[in-house]
């Protein structure tokens, strides 16, 4: 007799603007280090930061600098930026505390919490996953440090895993790992490239979470199943998703 496993309704849930503000726990993580080495900080400083670091992951993705060039570049510009003495700081350095400050300082987005309660509470045998690209340390800290952990099932982070969203290599590796079939998957992010094309690649059901843009070409083009402005309309999809599948 062979073991049947059960199946639950699994919700792929993306983590930075779908549950957790990104740029607002990066700005106190700056705001955070460069005060304690004595150096100045302001929104004009912050922007700068946002503008050249942007640029310099662009540098990275492009294989013209190395991850460690650009946690040093961004601190060596920065300290150029601000009113101090940075002549005996090491951009790496404080680079490293930045990104442990950061970590130790989650924000949620509004409701967050409250909507994966909710999810629970409200859908029967749902498992909440989180899938996200990132660094480890940066995706973990934050997670905890909201108490969203909590309520989560297991978090998939590309760092560990060694493949990223959207690939369908990351996909199937969460599947394994789970142990559950794609047909009970329920992608939900903000990112048309990587978690709509992910879900499209793994042929997994999606949610756009706050769609922008020319909705209705993205949707055809990334056969995207449901589209939500908020969190309540996230559980109202689940609850239709819900209806229609029952394994
Ligand atoms: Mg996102």
């Amino acid at each position: 007799m062979s073991d049947k496993i059960k199946i639950y309704k699994n919700c792929l849930l993306d983590l930075d603007e779908t549950l957790l503000d990104f740029h607002a726990s990066e700005k106190i993580g700056l705001e955070k280090v460069l005060r304690a080495k004595g150096l100045s900080f302001s929104e004009e400083i912050y922007a700068a930061f946002k503008v050249y670091n942007k640029s310099l992951w662009k540098e990275l993705e492009k294989g013209t600098i190395c991850r460690e060039e650009l946690f040093t570049k961004r601190f060596a510009y920065i300290f150029g930026e601000c009113e101090g003495d940075s002549s005996d700081l090491d951009p790496l350095a404080v680079n490293h505390e930045f990104i442990n400050t950061m970590s130790q300082n989650g924000v949620l987005l509004d409701g967050a919490l409250e909507f994966v309660k909710r999810i629970k509470e409200e859908i029967k045998d749902l498992k909440i996953y989180v899938i996200t690209n990132g660094a480890t340390v940066n995706a973990r800290g934050r997670i905890a440090s909201t108490g969203l952990d909590r309520f989560l099932d297991d978090v998939f982070i590309s760092e560990d895993m060694g493949v990223t969203k959207p690939s369908i290599e990351y996909f199937d590796m969460v599947l394994d790992k789970i142990k559950q079939p794609k047909e009970s998957c329920i992608v939900i992010g903000d990112s048309l490239t990587s978690d709509m094309l992910g879900a499209k690649n793994a042929s997994m059901v999606s949610i756009w979470f706050k769609p922008e843009g020319d909705i209705e070409s993205a949707v055809k083009e990334y056969g995207i199943d449901y589209t939500a402005d908020s969190y309540d309309e996230i559980i109202n999809a689940l609850k239709e998703w819900d209806k229609k599948h029952s394994f």
